[in-house]
């Protein structure tokens, strides 16, 4: 293969540096999951990670693997609002300062968690396109370092450790059920797993609405789709155009992907909530939703990625209140 894919020492390397910065979540057994599926599913309580996601480990990883200058330029991005709360918290830790740039779609408590984890916001447009123009613009004018949220090796390296934990404590995993936006999880995840155990099936899983991700697939090269507003808002967002690694490693290493529709990914967060006692966000209950809606089918043991909790609290209680299956 000619694209330059994440190496299994790269993902070994994200630990060791990441160790101690970063929490390793639990592995919790779902029995009403399993006896759904009919073979034991467990969750990987993700969401529990600092920053309330795993993209902590990729931005974590990538901000320690920087050198002190570009460290001191000061750090910017773009993000639906998960990897801008990671970068700023990643920053922090590390002394450098972190201005995260996002389109008028991400939601106020997302914003919040990110000026919470002590980083500056800036609201550009209404695309993340629109978005990372500005970031290229502090680039080239403020000399700021970008850390992109998933097309970057040392971030894909970092979301690998994810797989790392997963072989450990289910070696017995026949299936690991993957949220799937820019790629950078999906891609980190598979790499990590494949290299030990190239029999596990990877399914990526992603809303109906606006998937850039399977729509480049199916084409065959990155296209831009049309963002939309989704329960799985952290899902949205496009993966650029000149996309280096996300897309190749996906299209090599991915089994199967799944769509959801906005009532599945509803129910997939109610079940995490009322059978589950987990608060999840839409983009981290879609593999519990794929169970739930009879789409996932597997020889052995699954394990479902619960990748963020990072939810308006009010939207949650509405949807868990609001009654449906
Ligand atoms: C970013 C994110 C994803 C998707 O990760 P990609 O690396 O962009 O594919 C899934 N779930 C949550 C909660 C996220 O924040």
């Amino acid at each position: 293969m000619s694209a330059p894919f994440v190496t299994l020492a790269e993902i070994e390397a994200a630990r060791d540096r990441t160790a101690g910065h970063v929490r390793r979540s639990f592995l919790d057994r779902s029995p009403t999951l399993s006896r759904r599926l009919g073979h034991p599913v467990h969750l990987k309580l993700e969401h529990q990670q600092i920053t309330g996601s795993f993209k902590l480990r990729g931005a974590t990883n990538a901000v320690l693997s920087l050198d002190a200058e570009a460290r001191a330029a000061g750090l910017v991005a773009v993000s639906t609002g998960n990897h801008g709360r990671a970068l700023a918290h990643a920053a922090r830790a590390a002394g450098c300062r972190a201005l995260i740039c996002m389109s008028a779609l991400v939601p106020q408590a997302k914003i919040d968690g990110i000026r919470a984890a002590g980083g500056e916001t800036r609201i550009v447009g209404r695309s993340q396109d629109e978005a990372q123009t500005e970031v290229d613009r502090l680039i080239a004018h403020d000399g700021m370092t970008m850390v992109p949220p998933f097309d970057h090796p040392a971030v894909i390296a970092g979301q690998g450790t994810l797989g790392l934990e997963i072989l450990e404590d289910a070696p017995e995993v026949a299936a690991v059920l993957v949220p799937v936006s820019g790629g950078g999880l999906v891609s980190g995840v598979a790499a990590a797993i494949k290299a030990r155990r190239p029999e596990v099936r990877i399914i990526g899983i992603t809303m109906e609405r606006g998937a850039a991700m399977h729509a480049s697939l199916a084409a065959g090269r990155p296209v831009e789709v049309e963002e939309q507003a989704t329960l799985a808002d952290s899902l949205g967002g496009g993966i650029g155009l000149d996309n280096r690694l996300t897309f190749a490693m996906t299209r090599a290493l991915v089994d199967d992907m799944i769509l959801l529709t906005e009532d599945e990914i509803a129910a997939g967060i109610r079940h995490c909530y009322r059978e589950e006692g987990q608060v999840v966000e839409g983009a981290g209950a879609v593999g519990v939703a794929a169970i739930l809606a009879g789409r996932v089918r597997v020889q052995g043991p699954v394990v479902a990625i619960l990748s963020g909790g990072n939810i308006d609290r009010n939207d949650h209680r509405r949807l868990v209140c609001e009654g449906g299956p």
